[in-house]
């Protein structure tokens, strides 16, 4: 089962949430700190935080 990565738009919390693929999109999200569903996705590996030099 793949895991996701997500940070809470609210409080900043930075989770995983292992869920099935059919699941993953469908399945309400929610912060395990302030319960909120500001949640953003960290896709992990693929271009996120690359450090990119300016
Ligand atoms: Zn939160």
């Amino acid at each position: 089962m793949p895991n996701y990565d997500y940070r809470c738009a609210d409080c900043g919390y930075e989770f995983s949430v292992k869920m099935k693929m059919a699941e993953h999109g469908r399945t309400p999200v929610f912060c395990p700190l302030c319960q909120s569903t500001r949640v953003v996705q960290c896709i992990s590996a693929v271009n996120v935080r690359t450090s990119r030099k300016s």
